[in-house]
């Protein structure tokens, strides 16, 4: 895995380490709005939250995130699902409109056999999709290039969230 550019990344692993390596989501759960910026935080929810990937698949890949630490999906309070879910058909509405998406992969990968990267705390994954976007992807997941056009996103998703994340 290479990595040419990634400034946030150090970051984000300092300020995990600072606090005795507690669950990345929940960090960010309990984190400031002031910390917001720097964490990709679009929406902030009594229950849930939903932020950037750090790691996206593709540009403007965010997730959405009980606050409560839960592994199991089928201990998830079914209101906040179904919550979570109508956040899910916002997040879609807003990629195509503001991102142009053609198509959106929305999904759970549960427990590491499912391909879960942080296992322990559930996150449904909303990544936006562009026809022949395939290389694309290919090349952002295998080098993680992302740091200006992170930041660049973020502003716009986050400015476009308060329209459609409420
Ligand atoms: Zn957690």
């Amino acid at each position: 895995m290479d990595r040419l550019y990634a400034p946030w990344r150090t970051t984000y692993i300092t300020k995990n380490d600072k606090k005795n390596n507690k669950c990345i989501f929940c960090n960010i759960a309990l984190s400031n709005i002031s910390d917001d910026e720097k964490l990709g935080v679009l929406y902030r929810d009594k229950d849930f939250f939903i932020v950037m990937n750090k790691y996206p698949y593709s540009p403007g890949h965010f997730m959405i995130i009980p606050n409560k630490h839960e592994q199991n999906l089928e201990d998830l309070d079914s209101e906040l699902f179904a919550k979570i879910s109508l956040y899910a058909q916002k997040g879609v509405k807003m990629l195509k409109e503001v991102l142009n998406a053609q198509g959106v992969n929305v999904g759970l990968n549960l427990h590491k056999a499912a391909g879960a990267g942080i296992e322990e705390h559930i996150h449904m994954h909303l990544i936006p999709r562009w026809v022949g976007d395939t290389n694309f992807i290919t090349t952002i997941a295998n080098t993680r290039i992302y740091g200006t056009d992170h930041d660049k996103l973020y502003k716009k998703l986050k400015n476009a969230s308060e329209n459609y994340f409420r």
